[in-house]
């Protein structure tokens, strides 16, 4: 928990943003978050380390020169430590979106670009509050260059459509972009060199919840090889976002005993979005 100085900080800096949002400078600081929803959702799992900052650091206080000459008060803003504060003002999200897909480019980062047919960096809606985010591309995938569009993606579809939406209401996305070869799971090297992008797209996007499908997922979004039963269908903080991990749709087909808990899992999702969840509905 933050302090009361911390807080008050917090509070200033807060402000300062939405009186430039309100200036119609929005969005400009990509990871904003108050210190409830951090003390809600921070779980254990979620290692603070490897977190971005979760705000700007202050600029240095100006020195009084004596007798200066008057300068007119200039607002000390905010210095981001990462991207500029003014990157993605004015922007909209399919634009930003757009970006973050022309700096991957023609990708040959990690071996996978060799074995690959086409990269696979998302679909669906810029402006989705549901991001699902899977492992990586499949053969059906890697040929249409989309995510989940094989059989474990008309389970996904199923899914989706089971919680009373349609595919282009969500977006989909994947840690890697590119097919790893045989459907092998994606290597460590694989995974830092990709994932990066993934985290440009979840920025963009701001979703309401984003839920991990599988192991390979949660682990990357949470930086940690723990086992996904240890906080399967538990709400989780990435970056300030709520995140929730569930089975992949891939585990499902040969393991359908477990729809129950997927269902139970995207439930919470539905009730945290605001979703009606009828009774008896149909798995
Ligand atoms: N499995 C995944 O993890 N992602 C896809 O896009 C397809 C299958």
């Amino acid at each position: 928990m933050p302090d009361r100085a911390e807080t008050t900080l917090y509070e200033k800096i807060s402000e300062r943003l939405r009186f430039y949002e309100d200036l119609g400078l929005s969005p400009f600081y990509r990871d904003r978050r108050s210190p409830k929803k951090l003390s809600t959702f921070s779980v254990e799992s979620s290692p603070a380390s490897t977190e971005e900052p979760i705000l700007p650091k202050a600029a240095p206080k100006a020195t009084a020169v004596p007798n200066a000459a008057w300068k007119p008060v200039v607002p000390v803003l905010p210095v981001a430590t990462g991207p500029s504060l003014f990157e993605g003002a004015g922007k909209i999200p399919g634009e930003m979106l757009l970006e973050v897909r022309e700096d991957l480019g023609e990708c040959t980062r990690c071996k996978l670009h060799k074995t690959r047919n086409k990269i696979v960096f998302g679909d669906g809606s810029a402006k989705a509050q549901l991001v699902f985010v899977g492992e990586g591309p499949g053969a059906d995938e890697d040929a249409q260059g989309l995510p989940f569009v094989g059989r474990a993606g008309k389970l996904l579809t199923q899914m989706i459509e089971a919680m009373g939406l349609q595919r282009s209401d969500v977006y989909i996305c994947n840690v890697v972009k590119c097919r790893p070869p045989g459907n092998r799971q994606p290597e460590n090297d694989e995974v830092e060199k990709c994932s990066p992008f993934l985290f440009r797209q979840l920025d963009v996007l701001q979703p309401k919840v984003i839920v991990c499908l599988g192991a390979t997922a949660a682990q990357t979004l949470l930086q940690t090889n723990r086992s996904i039963s240890h906080f399967r269908g538990q709400w989780m903080d990435f970056r300030g976002y709520k995140m929730l991990a569930t089975y992949h749709p891939a585990y499902l087909l040969r393991n359908p005993a477990a729809k129950g808990d997927v269902w139970k899992d995207l439930q919470k999702v539905m009730v945290e979005l605001g979703l009606e969840i009828k009774k008896n509905k149909a798995r």
